[in-house]
């Protein structure tokens, strides 16, 4: 993956945090992914008021493996943490299933397989 502005491979400067559609699709294109660089000078010149943990997406790339969370979040309200982080559990949870579900289609398609090329 690439930046699509500047088309660095985010090696040494990290992909902006993932944001809710709406606050997304004022600085870019949905499709369009932004190193932290480009995201900030986007935001700049667009004159775009600064990005809270209300505008981030609570999903395990945000709180996790890129630690925007604990950045955006010494600005944030106690109960506005507790959202975020209720709502980050339930997209966990969504993951989680989506996962088992998607791993049950998995072993039913590969136990049918099986079986036809038992038939033949
Ligand atoms: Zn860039």
């Amino acid at each position: 993956m690439k930046c699509t502005a500047c088309h660095c491979s985010y090696r040494h400067i990290p992909p902006a945090p993932v944001l809710f559609d709406g606050t997304w699709r004022r600085l870019a294109h949905k499709r369009e992914n932004l190193c932290w660089n480009c995201f900030m000078s986007r935001m700049e010149e667009r004159g775009l008021p600064p990005i809270t943990l209300a505008d981030l997406r609570p999903c395990p790339f945000n709180h996790e493996r890129t630690g925007y969370f604990d950045f955006f979040k010494r600005n944030a309200s106690p109960e506005l943490i507790e959202t975020w982080l209720r709502w980050l559990g339930n997209a966990t949870e969504q993951d989680r299933l989506w996962q088992a579900e998607q791993d049950r289609h998995y072993q039913e398609w590969k136990r049918r397989t099986n079986y036809q090329e038992a038939l033949i």
